[in-house]
């Protein structure tokens, strides 16, 4: 297998390629070049098995044996050890045919998790091969850098930086990631906003020469470790509810697409889904281009479910692929259209995408109804992100048969401004968790400027 761009113009790469590379050189992202499948027999010799081995068994064909089997086990194991339920991914039944999966049980309470504790295993296994190391670089509003640096706190290769705006980050996320006191973790407060910080991410990947050749990898969404490895939870899950003998539907709170997109890749693996509920926020590019074919910009607004704030998808871009049939050239010419104005997408990939994909947004005001409604009706605390796709499920399901599995994105204890606003006392933390506001805290504050924080980066790694 090799790996392909969606822009149809960088070359094919390996998959320890293009692990190591982000995004491609045309500004497409890497897709793999023919999808694997898993035939009928293959899903249901899955029942029964540990998570970590049907991780494995999903994911071998993507590592192409560039990792061999016993050291990829050993990897996939590990990453999967760091989760505090033993199921790893537990489903939780709501009602007659509505479940959540609990995607919140890693090291920092949120789904990303998943695929980081996996992606920096991956990396570091391939630098340690190469005899390279590597920088990480990252900017964070708060909520999603404690899951890189978790991913990566143990890798022998790689230094990581994160950048976090300066005395506007919540205590408990601040924590989450100033308490790892690990040498090779770096915890930088900018003092300027998050755009600030992400500007001086971006230039430093734009012109690396501040680090004399040291490579510097991108663990952000786009990068295909992370789809690969969320693959696996829609396929453990509709076996746990039946596949191959029946259909599951997924609702899927979503920003940036990497997590929905994943889900699709499991149905044209083979995984029997009937249908994909995307939920979004009051951000909804998703939801305006499915419903009304709007694919066009608008004002970023700040919500109570704020891993969901974006104005653009970026791996949406993995999909429109796949719509316009493979058609590189055709994803470029839309992809640049739409950068400086609002844009449709043809009738037949959009008519494509409806087969799979149905959408809902859900505002502020809704999210907080549903954290009131949803304890009512099932005891359960949802998370502000969860009850965007809690609410849309029930809202977009095309049949009350098909059993929905709604992912449970984040532990309502990381995002607790909007419990207590919904009107609960707000919600413990885990137990690995509970002393977290009395841990030791590191990080290096620094002024909103590029030369300031390339200096600090290339003195410090190692
Ligand atoms: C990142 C995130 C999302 C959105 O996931 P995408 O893969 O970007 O669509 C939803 N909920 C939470 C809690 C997240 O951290």
């Amino acid at each position: 297998m090799r790996y392909i761009s969606t822009r149809g113009q960088a070359p094919a790469l390996s998959f320890e390629e293009v692990v190591l590379t982000g995004m491609a050189s045309d500004g497409g992202l890497y897709v793999p070049d023919e999808i694997p499948t898993l035939c009928h027999d293959d899903l249901a010799a899955m029942a029964g098995l540990s998570y970590a081995e049907i991780a494995f068994r999903v994911m071998k064909p993507y590592v192409n044996g560039e990792i061999d089997d016993a050291t990829f086990r050993g990897i996939v194991e590990e990453a999967y050890a760091t989760f505090s339920h033993d199921a790893v991914v537990p489903l939780n039944q709501l009602d007659a045919n509505h479940f959540l999966l609990e995607l919140f049980h890693g090291p920092t309470l949120a789904f990303k998790d998943v695929a980081l504790q996996l992606l920096g295993r991956i990396l570091d296994h391939f630098l340690q091969k190469r005899g390279e190391r590597a920088v990480i670089m990252g900017a964070t509003s708060g909520d999603t850098g404690s899951a890189a640096i978790e991913g990566c706190r143990h890798c022998d290769n790689l230094d990581i930086f994160i950048l976090h705006p300066y005395q506007r980050v919540s205590e408990v996320q601040r924590r989450q990631m100033t308490t790892v006191l690990a040498d090779n973790v770096f915890n930088v407060a900018i003092e300027g906003n998050f755009d600030d910080a992400q500007a001086m991410v971006k230039a430093s990947f734009a012109d690396q020469s501040f680090l004399n050749g040291t490579r510097l990898v991108a663990v952000n969404s786009i990068n295909w470790a992370r789809i690969m490895a969320q693959i696996v939870y829609y396929v453990a899950s509709a076996v746990a509810l039946g596949a191959p003998h029946r259909a599951v539907s997924f609702c899927v709170p979503s920003a940036n697409f990497g997590n929905v997109f994943a889900g699709y890749m499991a149905k044209r693996m083979g995984l029997p889904v009937k249908q994909f509920i995307i939920a979004t926020n009051a951000n909804d590019i998703l939801h305006r281009t499915l419903a009304d074919n709007d694919f066009s910009k608008q004002e970023l607004v700040a919500t109570l479910a704020p891993s969901m704030d974006i104005v653009v998808s970026s791996n949406f871009e993995r999909l429109l692929f796949e719509a316009y049939e493979r058609d590189g050239a055709s994803v470029k010419a839309l992809l640049e259209r739409f950068q400086s104005e609002p844009s449709a997408l043809a009738e037949a990939p959009l008519a494509r995408l409806r087969e799979s994909f149905a959408s809902h947004s859900v505002d502020d005001a809704t999210i907080l109804e549903v954290i009131r409604e949803a304890h009512h009706r099932t005891q359960e605390i949802l998370d502000p992100h969860t009850a965007t796709g809690y609410r849309a499920a029930e809202q977009a399901r095309a049949d009350a048969a098909t059993p929905v599995i709604t992912l449970a994105t984040a532990h309502p204890a990381k995002f607790a401004e909007a419990v207590v606003k919904a009107g609960f006392p707000g919600v413990p933390l885990p137990p690995h968790m509970d002393d977290l506001l009395e841990r030791e805290e590191r990080y290096t504050v620094l002024p909103a400027e590029l030369s300031a924080v390339q200096q600090f980066v290339a003195e410090n790694r190692r």
